[in-house]
């Protein structure tokens, strides 16, 4: 964000040894010889010795007496229950929580190595030449007159014949690949004529992924520009291409079943690594997959809820990374939900002076913190900067040279674990006060035409008992307060005393200003009767109202207005309808352009207007006051704009197009509720700090940054994530490993100022096979997905396009050239880690804010851009590999949920019944020939023909099917961020494409390859690149 016209403001700039005490020229810590924090035990936390555990209480001597009275009285768990930090079992020392010592990972198998290709797909016979592993009664290569794609073949697609595909709808069901050549025979060709080859020659200079426009270099593309027409001619980009067939003999046949398959390798991690308790001991530990069901336990690493990265080995030297351009990164969830059976977050108070902290770079006490010296310094981990030890906090080193309480305290041997924060911490070092939650209803005509503010209000009055409380509490000490708008805004002062709500109007928009200081934002228990009555009365007030106009800026600000007065941080709750044209700050109008799609200005369509928004972002962030929109239009809103403040903020965007209280309001009321009830922190820094060698360039989330290093955010809930990049400054030490700490200072909902620390140790390694080894392909896809969707706001669509493939095209081909054992050019070798990073990079370029088509409506795909940029792993792997569960043939005595099949028309039958799911869409689908008897059960009508059209929901049946369906999606509803509407799909229904865009394995319907093609492109980029 330019910094013009923004008076920058540290909120915590008088409070120097907390978050203003960062100190500058932190990341360029001096060069220093290394230690070895580990003691030359490569691994960071072996379990201790059995029988090294001392007794709780100190031995007489040295330390001061606090020292052993500290820990019981200072620690709680979060929340409100006092309860003791469990004291290590006396026998099973090894076991500092009371778990079996060996996680079943202690002594992780190395991976398999290196695996090609054709050993992981068994059978995939895409004519690329006899391999090692090729079917020996494979045909001979075809010629090079087979050359697939019809214009200006390269030269190294000569012998390819990149046999496509089934593309016919409803093919047969594929015969399991026994032999990869004696499955059916398939008929149809890929549609990839006219596509041209879209990524010719060589990668551009230093493609390693998008770069960061500099400063004032806004809207110039940070990526060398491929000349125009270099692709094929008039190609949108890849992939775009319309129909056009492969002429010449009938190619071989492609088994779709041979290819990697993200459903295979879902379940096999599972089977492998499901139901078991994952111990965070070892450092660069690769967790089981986001999909896997596992229990966590602690000790010394952050579990990966909270964070995951993109390898767990880093390369040792910048060349290196820069040689397999894998992206080094990590997703950061730091309010992630734990569940109920793993230990929540321990608090930790050090008393007056705050948290221990290194000297020189500030890091937090931690299990990296190596003591020396008896025990009264420290060596700090990151830096390497040796401290005193503060008196209070002084105890024995055992033989080890370990702090003999070192599993008494949480911060010494746990990866995750909160402070209490001093005051220092506070704003103005005045403690902070609980939050506040405002409710700011546009009452113009569209919205009490649809019956929705009343909706809201009706919703609203048994709502507030659930707002946000600490563990145990009562009641929630969130404040609440109501606006209601159209051109102009009325405040409402529902004070307990007073017998009726009253209203205040603010006419002038221009200058916002909050009418009233009392009686403004209440505690709900003590206010209901008049908020209740004030609820009762909104709907009628304005029943008759014409006025079609909104404001929307000056909403922002009178809610920010009002947190300010209040001193305190929050959230605005804005139920909007329409884009705001009245005369006022933050005016928007149309700018909705179809013609600029696959133009060079397509990206401005995504383009926030500037000026009033960006500094209401600013506002609110120094504030902590927290925006989420829930959007009811009916048309074009410039979402892109509108979106700007929440997805600085912390926010979420709720979007119900065309919104009807019988269709949509289940579904905008189960948004509505998670949303105020789910756990969230306010008024958030964070910092990463890392050991020497490396450092977090680059931040993407909904947050907004005041300088290089501080995230900020006003709010930050269980679902947000925060997605780091790293780059090295020096060379990496495999004997040390790379060290992070996230370090989240924030409100709690109860006022309570906290710093919630992540710590988390990967190995380094001067092997790049060790690297591709302990990839995370789910995270990768996280990282790649908001990078690409933050670059296209500065690069046309295709250039994003093509340097996606361009960098998996250079990681894959970086692990041929450097990691797998000599083979065929001709064969596809992929990373074990990484064998389905390209059904996923292909789905995602097939996303709406990719995928380039007018049919697509430019807010929804602004409103899928903005949205993704706040995801987790486990978001971002559901969006892009949807699960597509068959429900004919289920089980209906048993819980088990069907096991999901592959994302393609291929796997659906005509008989079949299929539920889709990708956290944001939820379809059934249903067969014309579904059995009568399963269309009676579920819908009670008696067969296909007679559903109707519209259906929207399940009728409450009392038959097995019916309930375990209704099982099924209720508990996929419970899982999901954010609620999501049925929508049953016939199949031939029109609306059935809806549900194909989501088949991500097949062609896209508004554009992009299907897997296999993609893989067969992605093949001969790796040749282009390797020769
Ligand atoms: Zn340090």
């Amino acid at each position: 964000m330019s910094q013009q016209g923004y008076v920058a403001t540290p909120p915590y700039s008088q409070a120097q040894p907390g978050m203003g005490g960062y100190p500058a020229g932190f990341g360029s810590s001096p060069a220093q010889p290394l230690y070895g924090h580990y003691g030359g035990q490569p691994q960071s936390f072996p379990a201790p010795p059995t029988g090294l555990m001392k007794p709780v209480s100190s031995p007489s001597g040295m330390p001061p007496s606090e020292v052993s009275s500290q820990y019981g009285s200072n620690i709680q768990q979060n929340g409100a229950h006092p309860q003791r930090y469990p004291a290590p079992p006396a026998a099973a020392a090894a076991s500092p929580y009371g778990q079996p010592p060996n996680s079943p990972y202690h002594t992780m198998a190395p991976q398999a190595p290196a695996q090609q290709l054709t050993n992981q797909m068994g059978s995939m016979n895409l004519g690329y030449g006899p391999g090692p592993m090729q079917n020996p009664q494979a045909p001979p290569t075809s010629p090079p007159a087979q050359q697939p794609f019809q214009t200006a073949p390269p030269p190294t697609m000569g012998q390819s014949t990149l046999g496509p595909p089934p593309t016919g709808p409803h093919s047969p069901q594929m015969a399991p690949p026994q032999s990869p050549l004696t499955g059916p025979s398939m008929g149809g060709h890929p549609s990839m004529g006219g596509m041209g080859r879209p990524f010719p020659g060589p990668p551009p200079p230093g493609s390693g992924g998008f770069q960061q426009p500099g400063p004032g270099a806004a809207g110039q593309p940070g990526y060398p520009q491929q000349p125009q027409g270099q692709f094929g001619g008039q190609m949108a980009g890849p992939f775009q291409g319309g129909a056009a067939h492969m002429s010449g003999p009938p190619q071989k046949k492609l088994d779709p079943d041979s290819i990697p398959s993200t459903t295979q390798v879902t379940e096999d991690d599972q089977a492998k690594r499901g139901g078991q308790v994952y111990t965070t001991n070892l450092r660069g530990q690769v967790p089981p997959l986001v999909t896997t069901d596992f229990t966590v336990q602690d000790q010394g690493n952050a579990s990966p809820r909270f964070m995951r990265c993109t390898t767990y080995s880093f390369p040792c030297t910048a060349d290196l990374a820069k040689q397999c351009q894998v992206p080094l990164g990590a997703v950061i969830k730091p309010f992630a939900t734990v569940p109920k059976n793993e230990t929540p977050l321990y608090v930790v108070n050090h008393g007056e002076t705050g948290p221990i902290r290194c000297n020189r770079c500030k890091a937090y006490m931690c299990p990296y913190m190596q003591f020396i010296d008896g025990g009264r310094r420290y060596q700090c981990g990151f830096c390497n900067c040796v401290n005193e030890v503060p008196t209070f906090y002084f105890q024995h080193l055992d033989h080890m040279g370990r702090r003999v309480d070192l599993y008494e305290r949480p911060e010494l041997s746990l990866g995750s674990y909160e402070f209490e924060a001093t005051l220092d911490y506070c704003k103005n070092n005045k403690p902070a006060s609980p939050p506040a939650y405002i409710f700011m209803i546009d009452v113009s005509y569209a919205n009490i035409k649809s019956g929705l503010v009343r909706l809201v209000c009706e919703e609203l009055k048994t709502l507030l008992d659930n707002l946000p409380r600490e563990d145990g509490a009562e009641s929630s000490t969130v404040k609440v307060g109501f606006v209601t708008y159209n051109k102009i805004l009325h405040f409402y002062n529902v004070k307990s005393a007073l017998a009726q709500p009253q209203m205040m109007v603010v006419s002038d928009t221009a200058e916002m200003f909050v009418p009233l200081l009392d009686g403004f934002l209440v505690n709900f228990q003590e206010s209901r009767a008049v908020i209740n009555n004030l609820l009762d009365q909104i709907p009628d007030m304005f029943a008759d109202t014409n006025e079609s106009e909104t404001v929307f800026a000056p909403v922002i600000q009178a809610g920010v207005e009002a947190l300010k007065t209040a001193e305190c941080s929050g959230k605005l709750f804005i139920f909007h309808s329409s884009i705001p044209t009245a005369e006022a700050p933050g005016k928007l109008k149309n700018r909705d352009d179809k013609k600029l799609i696959n133009t060079e200005k397509e990206k401005t369509l995504f383009q926030p207007q500037k000026g009033v928004y960006e500094q209401l972002s600013k506002d609110c962030v120094s504030q902590g006051c927290s925006v989420d929109l829930f959007l009811f239009p009916s048309q074009y809103v410039d979402l892109a704009t509108m979106g700007d403040v929440p997805t600085h903020t912390g926010g979420s965007i709720f979007k119900y197009s065309n919104f009807q209280v019988e269709m949509d309001g289940e579904h905008f009321l189960s948004d509505l509720r998670k949303d105020v009830e789910k756990a969230i922190g306010f008024d958030a820094i964070m910092r990463v700090r890392t050991s020497t060698g490396f450092r977090a360039t680059n931040f993407f989330g909904a947050i907004h940054m005041n300088n290089t290093t501080d995230v900020e955010m006003a709010a930050v809930d269980c679902d947000k994530a925060v997605t780091v990049e790293f780059k090295h400054d020096d060379k990496l030490s495999e004997e040390t490993g790379a060290l992070m700490q996230c370090a989240l200072l924030y409100t709690t909902v109860s006022g309570q100022r906290r710093l919630r620390i992540h710590n988390l140790s990967l190995n380094c390694s001067a092997q790049l096979s060790e690297l591709y080894k302990s990839c995370e392909t789910d995270a990768l896809i996280n990282f790649f997905a908001k990078s690409a969707y933050r670059a296209m706001l500065n690069q046309p669509l295709k250039t994003v396009r093509e340097i996606l493939v361009n960098q998996t095209a250079h990681m894959l081909a970086c692990y041929r050239k450097n990691c797998s054992s000599p083979s065929a050019a001709s064969q596809l070798i992929l990373p074990d880690a990484m064998k389905v990073f390209p059904v996923y990079l292909n789905s995602l370029m097939k996303t709406g804010p990719l995928v380039g088509s007018a049919e697509l409506s430019t807010d929804d795909r602004a409103h899928q851009r903005l949205i993704a940029m706040a995801m987790g792993v486990e978001d971002t792997q559901l969006l892009l590999y949807p699960r597509l569960i068959p429900l004919h043939n289920m089980d209906v005595a048993s819980d088990v949920v069907p096991a999901p099949v592959r994302c393609s028309e291929e796997r659906l039958t005509d008989a079949g019944m299929f539920l889709l799911e990708n956290g944001r869409s939820l379809f059934l689908w249903l067969g014309q020939a579904c059995p009568p008897e399963l269309v009676q059960r579920v819908f009670n009508v008696p067969s296909f023909a007679h559903l109707p059209a519209d259906l929207s929901s399940l009728p409450v049946l009392d038959n097995p099917q019916s309930k375990k369906l209704r099982s099924i999606i209720d508990s996929l509803l419970d899982q999901r961020p954010s609620a999501m509407k049925l929508l049953i799909v016939k199949q031939k229904d029109r609306s059935e494409m809806l549900f194909r865009q989501h088949l991500v394995e097949d062609k896209g319907p508004h554009g992009g390859a299907s897997y296999m093609d993609f893989l067969c492109y992605v093949h001969c980029e790796i040749r282009q690149v390797l020769t």
